[in-house]
């Protein structure tokens, strides 16, 4: 197949604006635009795409937009085949997005109707077809090359710095979705955790706790200091499986990889699924009672105590520094 060396990255947006997990893939599309030779386009898909444009706009690749009746829901069935065509008519060399819920439910599928090769979970580009990805928990960094003409990527959040907008706005032209059909697939329901915090993966500053809460209620005190401190909260998939927290809520191997300025691991012993997770976050506060807990050979501060004891405490004097600011 002919391609262009156009990097076509689907960007997701909130409101009029783009969701910050979107920023790290503008980078990566930068970068792998430039291997290719071609340029970058973002693909917006849904409703207020056309409203995101502008922003997307600013980054000073090429803009798409598509919207209209059956798109309302974010369902790969109907947008992979969308993906799919514009990167053909494009001649995409490389499409991507972040590997969030969204690209890794979409990403595949578009990679199936393009005949191509997908890289998942990209950390770094060392070609234009060779990627580095994590395996096994992050214990090896894998390099990869996809041998088909076109590439399909996903990128890892955390693994890239978010993009910033540059002077020069580019263009933004608004793509007929063409015809549409979800092959059986129906949009039931919504379930958005109502929370007036972070999302955990744009998240400055995370708690989380883990199966030494023991209790549900005990993350009250979690909650606490983490709206003290403006962030998201998390836990591990012990405190998730054992029902004490929202599943949602799991960092790690298998639940969501972040990278926070800090990170505060209450009660968590630090197995390597979790590590796995959060081990890229910036500065790393562990509290635990058991001084052997391998959470502390990851932690740039460690409190050998039981959080019963440290979090009070700890909640009190942040309180008084917020006090003593105002
Ligand atoms: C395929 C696979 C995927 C997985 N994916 C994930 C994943 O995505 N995320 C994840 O987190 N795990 C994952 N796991 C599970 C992982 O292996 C661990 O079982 C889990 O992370 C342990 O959670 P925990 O640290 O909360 O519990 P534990 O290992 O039981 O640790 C509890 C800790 O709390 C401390 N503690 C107890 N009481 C107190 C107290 N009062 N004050 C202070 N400290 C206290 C203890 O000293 C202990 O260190 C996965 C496992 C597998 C096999």
């Amino acid at each position: 197949m002919e391609t262009s060396g156009t990097v076509l990255l689907l960007v997701e947006h909130v409101g009029d604006h783009l969701r910050t997990a979107s920023l790290p893939a503008i980078t990566f599309g930068r970068e792998a635009a430039a291997r290719h030779g071609g340029g970058l386009i973002l693909l917006l898909i849904g409703p207020g795409a056309s409203a995101a444009a502008a922003d997307a706009a600013t980054y000073g690749a090429q803009v798409l937009t598509v919207e209209g009746p059956g798109l309302e829901h974010p369902l790969a069935e109907t947008w992979a085949p969308i993906i799919a065509r514009i990167a053909r008519e494009q001649g995409a060399s490389v499409v991507a997005a972040t590997a969030t819920s969204t690209g890794k439910d979409v990403l595949p599928r578009v990679a199936a109707l393009l005949d191509a090769g997908m890289a998942s979970d990209v950390t770094g580009i060392a070609g234009p077809r060779t990627f580095q990805r994590p395996m096994q928990a992050g214990n090896i960094i894998a390099r990869i090359e996809v041998a088909t003409a076109i590439v399909v990527a996903s990128v890892r959040q955390t693994a890239f710095p978010p993009a910033h907008p540059v002077g020069a706005a580019g263009a933004i032209t608004a793509v007929a979705a063409g015809p549409i059909d979800p092959r059986g697939a129906a949009f039931v329901s919504l379930s958005a955790s109502d929370s007036a915090r972070p999302e955990l993966t744009d998240a400055k500053i995370i708690v989380s706790g883990g199966r030494g809460m023991r209790e549900g209620k005990n993350f009250k005190i979690l909650e606490e200091l983490t709206d003290l401190l403006g962030g998201a909260i998390g836990a591990s998939r012990a405190a998730t499986d054992a029902g004490l927290v929202p599943s949602d809520w799991q960092v790690g191997q298998t639940g969501k990889v972040v990278a926070p300025e800090l990170y505060i691991a209450v009660a968590i012993s630090g197995a390597i699924q979790h590590l796995a997770g959060m081990k890229g976050s910036k500065v790393i506060v562990a509290i635990n009672k058991d001084p052997e807990a391998p959470i502390f050979q990851v932690a740039d501060y460690g409190l050998v105590t039981t959080w019963e004891v440290a979090l009070p405490t700890l909640i009190a004097e942040v309180k008084k520094l917020k006090a003593a600011q105002l």
